[in-house]
């Protein structure tokens, strides 16, 4: 055990207290953890932690390809005030987005938190209640922090379990009162907390591990004079799956103030949001539908002997809500393909829904290995269509060169590669030669605040020769060649 000292505190009073009274060699790792923060008696008096600073979110599953990193904002302004006692806590944030998007945003103050089993985010000038599922997450997230994993592992109605080494580590289960599982590891050179690790759900990746790093511990201010002194880290890294998703710098205060961080009583007395999935049916030309959700759209093809979905967004709900509105529209023909316009997680969260319904995908070559991925995951915290109903994964891809048809002989939709998209290096059209339809996502929207793919993707549709007269975009309103242009000639004007 060499590198392990039983306790960190070598004070002959605190002795007896800090390293003889743990009942069990797990609760001796998290006393003298506490010690290293600071002392055991000190952290059970702090429930409560202000953390300032700025720091870095990505946006996860928006990256250009499966697995090149994330497009990030840099935030300012961080504040994140915890209230342990109550299991309440705030964080308020300013975001900058530092990518090319229809969307930017330059300082946008974003707050979300938690009370108790209530999650709740600031929409505008009101709050609305978040999904059970978010609250569930946020529950855990408040643990991602050493003092509030030791407060709850000191918790006598949680249960620490299975002491063991990995590396220069010492590791530990926590297990609270309400099941939720966190691991969590200790420097075995500091005895202070490394890592909490706790696992979560994800419509795309399935059973995920979120961990969230600590680093550059220090001693807090302990201003007040009687006011106890912890160390805490000035590094937060959040990495869900195999990506960081956040990088936080703070100073951390246990001394200040949180006040009430109750959710509006309204927001607590509404009932939790439930997904739902509205599917409009607009026919755009003889066997040529648009499937208009609330914010992304899909579209269905008619062929002779099959159905063509274009497009499996958000949701195995809209998905499946999609598909069958397909099929009851043709109830005499199988729905064969789905076309994924691209990898963001947004527009794939419903393919596994569609392999589980046995469409073929088709879809850029470059996400081969990305779908092949998604539907060999495992999703067991949930049980999603695909595990409810395993079917393999049939996949068509596209390459970069000439279009990929999809005909009957007399229709054809041609599945094309949108050249030096800055999105998405995979993206895809599809486009109705005979009916001069386009549909597209993401390179045009037309009421986004800004425009900047439109420009390439005008260039695609002249250097394909392709003779567009109306677009299709799945997000917003059917548009024409017209409108895409005005929309280039307003960014190139900025
Ligand atoms: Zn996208």
């Amino acid at each position: 055990m060499r590198g392990w000292p039983r306790c960190l505190i070598v004070s002959s009073v605190l002795f007896a207290v800090a390293c003889g009274g743990a009942a069990t060699p797990e609760l001796q790792l998290i006393e003298d953890a506490a010690e290293a923060m600071g002392g055991l008696r000190t952290v059970r008096q702090t429930t409560a932690l202000t953390l300032t600073g700025e720091g870095r979110t990505f946006r996860l599953g928006q990256n250009t390809r499966p697995r090149s990193e994330l497009p990030y904002y840099e935030v300012a302004d961080y504040l994140l005030q915890i209230d342990y006692a109550n299991q309440r806590w705030r964080l308020g944030q300013d975001r900058t987005s530092t990518f090319l998007t229809g969307g930017p945003l330059n300082g946008v103050r974003q707050t979300y938190g938690l009370d108790g089993d209530v999650a709740y985010d600031q929409q505008g000038d009101r709050m609305v209640r978040g999904a059970d599922e978010v609250a569930a997450d946020r529950w855990a997230e408040m643990y991602h922090n050493p003092l509030g994993i030791v407060l709850l592992a000191l918790d006598e109605t949680s249960t620490v379990s299975n002491l063991r080494e990995e590396g220069a580590e010492r590791v530990v289960d926590v297990v609270a009162a309400n099941g939720t599982q966190f691991t969590l590891h200790v420097s075995g050179d500091t005895g202070l907390p490394s890592k909490v690790t706790s696992s979560s759900y994800h419509p795309n990746l399935g059973d995920v591990a979120i961990e969230t790093l600590f680093e550059g511990y220090r001693e807090t201010g302990g201003l007040g004079g009687s006011q106890a002194r912890l160390t805490l880290p000035r590094r937060y890294t959040t990495n869900l799956d195999r990506f960081t998703i956040s990088t936080y710098t703070t100073t951390s205060d246990p001394g200040a103030d949180v006040g009430d961080l109750s959710a509006p009583s309204d927001v607590r007395a509404a009932p939790p949001p439930m997904a739902t999935a509205t599917v409009e049916v607009d026919e755009l030309a003889a066997g040529v539908w648009r499937l208009a959700g609330q914010s992304h759209h899909s579209a269905l093809i008619e062929f002779d002997e099959f159905l063509v979905l274009v497009e499996a967004p958000q949701s195995e709900t809209r998905t499946l809500a999609v598909i069958e509105r397909a099929r009851a529209l043709r109830p005499d023909k199988p729905l064969r393909y789905v076309v994924n316009t691209h990898h963001h997680y947004d527009h794939s969260a419903g393919i596994r829904a569609a392999v589980s319904e046995g469409l073929t995908v088709v879809t850029h070559r470059v996400n081969q290995p990305f779908f092949e991925d998604m539907v060999a995951r495992r999703h067991s915290l949930v049980e999603d269509a695909l595990t409810r109903n395993a079917q393999p994964l049939t996949l068509e891809t596209v390459s970069s060169g000439a279009p990929h048809e999809i005909t009957d002989g007399r229709r054809t939709l041609q599945v094309l590669r949108i050249v030096d998209d800055a999105h998405s290096d995979g993206m895809l059209m599809a486009y109705l030669p005979r009916e001069r339809i386009l549909f597209e996502v993401d390179a045009f929207s037309p009421a986004a605040a800004a425009s900047p793919f439109a420009e390439n993707l005008l260039r695609n549709i002249e250097d394909r020769g392709l003779r567009v007269e109306t677009i299709v975009p799945l997000h917003g309103e059917v548009a024409t060649l017209d409108e895409l242009e005005s929309a280039v000639r307003r960014t190139q004007s900025l």
